[in-house]
């Protein structure tokens, strides 16, 4: 009979490993808690518009493309897909801007025009980013479950040694000085959920998933991913049981034994959970978590976000598919997200209008608007707090992009860290779980296997390899492995 393993959440990483472990001969069961599948990647549709949750910016699709390839498909034969050009625009004070091509040629000639010798320099640290692409993303990645130190050191990564002695901020700074140029190289650095000062040069790799490989976007928005893993899974013999809430995991003699799942206990051989880490270890009783609430309380998190989705019932101007409005101090918003967590002042913020390249995604002749501001988790949330920082975006968009926008709001809803928490389970409403800081990258960030409890895993953006869409897909692959090799003992 095929061994059972219950996973709890449908996020991307528990999409993946529930794809691998059918793959490898196990019965698996997906208990998500929510209504739909998908995690922090989940859609919505309402007056004609289609809104992704969370994730928008597709990048390093080799990853994407190689988990497909793992089960005999590409991703194009899943999901129509379009390189944007240009990748994005970037808004800064004075109502200057800058738009970053989807050609990298046509981006060292814009650095170049910016600051007299920058080309050059954009070229040789592209160069080093590919060079560190290959090794960590093409390579490493899926040889590091996180287990030992040793995973990180072979004779590539010594060489390379002095890209962790120093950080992306003090990188940058030494080859740009011009602050637009350094706040475009520098952005990045945000998807791994920290402060540049705080990130290893080494993970300037992101600079060549951003200017080497391209953003691109799915026809129907993210969500086209989610509902292919869907697919691929079920082919593999995955049930997906959804409004599933898993109350409870139950272990015997220090192994898992059975989840009970809104009050009913089912059995299960190994037990994978992609659900929050300190959530799922709040699932079991106290002697068994490897982790206190005073560790949790300690990592350094990503920011947690306040969201706006929002219909305009208008094509709107000078704005691209991915904006960001860097108009503001970056060192200060930073410093409110991490150092004195706080609401910010004036805060930098993303806008992105998924109509501008498929049109379908809002009604004929509307546009369909997603606001994000990065806060620190934690904070206070609050109906009057948000609507104040709506004002504050709507303000600043108008302003730098020329038109009125407020009158032409057909449909808005917000969300925040109180929702963070309802929906997922998040801790302090983390957004896009642990950064990546040195004290917090591969063997130093929590375990994919518990050590307390036998037959118990986890997976997604708080484990290794950490947060984003592709980093969920590869830390499936990893943990699915683990329990293969334990499984068939
Ligand atoms: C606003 C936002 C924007 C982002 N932008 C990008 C981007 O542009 N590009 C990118 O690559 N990444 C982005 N990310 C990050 C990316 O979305 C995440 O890193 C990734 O989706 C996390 O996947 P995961 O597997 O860790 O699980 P999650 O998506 O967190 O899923 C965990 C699941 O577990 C479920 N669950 C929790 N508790 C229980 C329980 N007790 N019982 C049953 N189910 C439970 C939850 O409901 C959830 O469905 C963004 C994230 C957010 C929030």
């Amino acid at each position: 009979m095929k061994k059972k393993v219950f996973i709890i959440g449908s996020g991307f990483s528990s999409l993946s490993a529930a794809c691998y472990l059918a793959k490898y001969g196990f019965d698996v069961s997906i208990f998500e808690k929510n209504d739909s599948f998908g995690g922090r990647a989940r859609q919505f549709k309402s007056n004609g518009y289609t809104f992704d949750m969370g994730p928008s910016w597709y990048w390093m699709p080799d990853v994407f493309d190689r988990f497909f390839n793992d089960f005999n498909k590409k991703s194009t034969d899943l999901y129509e897909i379009k390189k944007l050009d240009p990748g994005y625009k970037v808004f800064f004070k004075n109502n200057e801007s800058v738009s970053i091509s989807s050609d990298v040629n046509k981006i060292i000639e814009t650095f170049e025009n910016i600051e007299k010798g920058s080309g050059n320099k954009l070229r040789k640290f592209l160069k080093q980013a590919e060079n560190n692409y290959e090794l960590a993303v093409k390579d490493m990645l899926y040889k590091m479950p996180g287990f030992s130190i040793l995973e990180l050191i072979n004779t590539k990564t010594i060489l390379r040694f002095n890209l962790f002695l120093t950080n992306i901020n003090e990188q940058v700074n030494d080859l740009f000085k011009n602050k637009k140029l350094r706040s475009i190289i520098k952005f990045p650095v945000l998807f791994l959920g920290a402060k540049p000062s705080n990130t290893p040069a080494f993970y300037n790799f992101m600079n060549y998933a951003d200017f080497g490989l391209g953003t691109w976007q799915p026809k129907n928005g993210f969500y086209d991913v989610v509902k292919s893993m869907i697919k691929i899974a079920e082919e593999q013999g995955v049930k997906f049981k959804k409004n599933s809430n898993v109350d409870k995991i139950n272990v015997d003699s220090g192994t898992v034994k059975s989840i009970t799942v809104n009050g009913k206990k089912l059995d299960c051989d190994f037990l994978l959970s992609g659900a929050d880490y300190a959530h799922t270890e709040s699932l079991l009783d106290k002697k068994f978590r490897q982790y206190s609430e005073s560790y949790w309380k300690k990592r350094v998190w990503s920011p947690s976000s306040l969201l706006f989705y929002i219909g305009i019932k208008k094509r709107l101007k000078n704005l691209n598919h991915h904006n960001l409005f860097f108009d503001t101090s970056f060192e200060k918003h930073s410093n409110e997200i991490y150092s004195k967590p706080n609401w910010p002042e004036d805060p930098l913020f993303y806008v992105n209008l998924t109509s501008k390249t498929y049109e379908h995604t809002a009604p004929k002749g509307h546009e369909n608007c997603f606001i994000l501001i990065p806060i620190a988790t934690n904070l206070n949330d609050s109906v009057q707090v948000r609507e104040k920082y709506f004002d504050v975006v709507l303000n600043r968009m108008e302003q730098l992009t020329n038109q009125k926008i407020r009158g032409f709001i057909d449909f808005k809803r917000s969300y925040c860290i109180k929702d963070f928490k309802e929906d997922y389970n998040s801790f302090g409403g983390n957004a896009y779980g642990l950064a990546n800081t040195l004290l917090q990258t591969a063997f130093l960030r929590p375990k994919l296997k518990s050590k307390k409890v036998k037959k118990l895993y986890f997976s997604g953006q708080l484990t290794v390899p950490g947060p984003g869409v592709p980093p969920a897909i590869v830390s499936g692959k990893l943990v699915a492995n683990i329990i293969k090799n334990e499984g068939t003992v």
